[in-house]
This record gives C-alpha cells, sequence and structure tokens, in this order.
C-alpha cells in the first residue's frame, strides 16, 4: 500500500483551511489577475487595416476581405475563433491597432454571428490593372513612418510644408501646366503592374 507523503498531508491540510482560487462568477462578480490574457481590443484609430494580425492568427479568427468595386476592406475579428494568444498585438505595425484587454473576460453569447466584429477602411486600387495596392490610412502611415524620405519630390515636399507651415504658400506655390494632373494629387507605383498611379489628399 502506498501511503500519502507529509508533503502531500500538509499541502492538504493547507488548501483545507485556506481561500479558493476560483470565484462564484457569474453570481459574483470577477476581478481578472493583472496582465490576464483578455478580449482583443482594436482602437480604430490606430488600426490601419494593414493585414499583418490576420497573417500572424493561429485560428484565422481575423478575416479580410476587399471590395474593389466599393474600395472598401472590411475586416472582421471573430471572438468566437479567438485563442487569446497575443500574436496580434504583438505584430501589429502600428504597435497600438489592438491590444488584449485583461479586464474583458466574458464573452459569451448565445449567437455565434454577435461575437463577430467588423471594421472598414478605405482602399486604393491601382487605376491601371485594378489590383488592391493597401488601404488609405496604412499607405499614409508607411508615408509617415518613412519621415523625409518619404518627401523625395516636389508634391511631397509641398506637402510637408502645408504641414509645418515653413514657408508661405505663395513662396512655394507652382504653376500646374499640365491639366490632368494636381499638385494635391499623389504618384505611387502599382505593386502589381509597376504602372504609376494618382492618389488624392494623402496627407
Ligand atoms: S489573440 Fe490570437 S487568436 Fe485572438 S485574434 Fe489575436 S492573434 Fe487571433
Ligand atoms: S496589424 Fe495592427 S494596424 Fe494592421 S490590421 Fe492588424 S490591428 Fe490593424
Amino acid at each position: 500500500m502506498n501511503y500519502p507523503k507529509i508533503r502531500e498531508i500538509k499541502e492538504a491540510i493547507v488548501s483545507l483551511f485556506s481561500p479558493a482560487y476560483t470565484s462564484r462568477f457569474p453570481n459574483e462578480p470577477h476581478t481578472p489577475y493583472e496582465n490576464y490574457r483578455g478580449k482583443p481590443v482594436v482602437d480604430d484609430a490606430n488600426c490601419v487595416g494593414c493585414e499583418t494580425c490576420a497573417n500572424v492568427c493561429p485560428p484565422g479568427a481575423i478575416k479580410f476581405v476587399d471590395d474593389k468595386e466599393k474600395k472598401v476592406r472590411v475586416i472582421t475579428r471573430d471572438m468566437g475563433l479567438c485563442i487569446f494568444c497575443g500574436q496580434c498585438e504583438l505584430h501589429c505595425i502600428t504597435g497600438k491597432g489592438v491590444a488584449l484587454s485583461d479586464k474583458i473576460f466574458d464573452l459569451s453569447a448565445f449567437n455565434r454571428e454577435s461575437m463577430i466584429e467588423k471594421q472598414e477602411k478605405e482602399l486604393l486600387v491601382c487605376q491601371s490593372c485594378d489590383a488592391v495596392i493597401t488601404t488609405r490610412e496604412h499607405y499614409k502611415y508607411i508615408h509617415n513612418v518613412l519621415g523625409p524620405k518619404a518627401f523625395s519630390n516636389i508634391i511631397n515636399l509641398n506637402m510637408l510644408n502645408e504641414r509645418l507651415q515653413l514657408a508661405s504658400r505663395e513662396d512655394t506655390e507652382v504653376e500646374v501646366l499640365d491639366h490632368l494632373k494636381r499638385k494635391d494629387m499623389f504618384n505611387l507605383i502599382c505593386p502589381n503592374c509597376l504602372r504609376q498611379t494618382l492618389v488624392k489628399d494623402l496627407l
């Protein structure tokens, strides 16, 4: 016969008189511990719709659907599939687009559809080959990350000047002789066909 060890008897006696680790939720409110990995909460203002989180999400809870006709990217996050691993937060390119909450843990619902969250972002579509380039916010973000390197042509320099107000508008005014293009249009190179495409009011 195997007798219990002294250590096990001691642990059993201690646990008999110590408070329970579990709480009586939902009968009593529950406060998760610090750094608890709860619901991924999206900050739409800091999410640029780049698709990175969808590529690293192990169960495929994040999906991107591009509508080229409407020029809209629809991002859905299914909390019913989420395993709260935190990969989306870890790999978010802006570092602030999504973060796991250490407070929101009660995600039960009767309807699976109600657990799907939706975001929409404006798409940039190539005017030549109709390929999706990325979202306007993503492009803007890259532009800001590049910093001064992004302002490598006169149009971009004018936009920078407008933002920082280094010189008056009259000093930097350029007469536009080509009536097909405007000063506030940006030239992008389509990654699919490598042709130029125009984007208005990027900054
Ligand atoms: S926490 Fe993990 S499973 Fe949930 S959405 Fe983010 S990457 Fe996907
Ligand atoms: S990685 Fe970040 S910025 Fe990109 S779509 Fe996901 S949450 Fe948004």
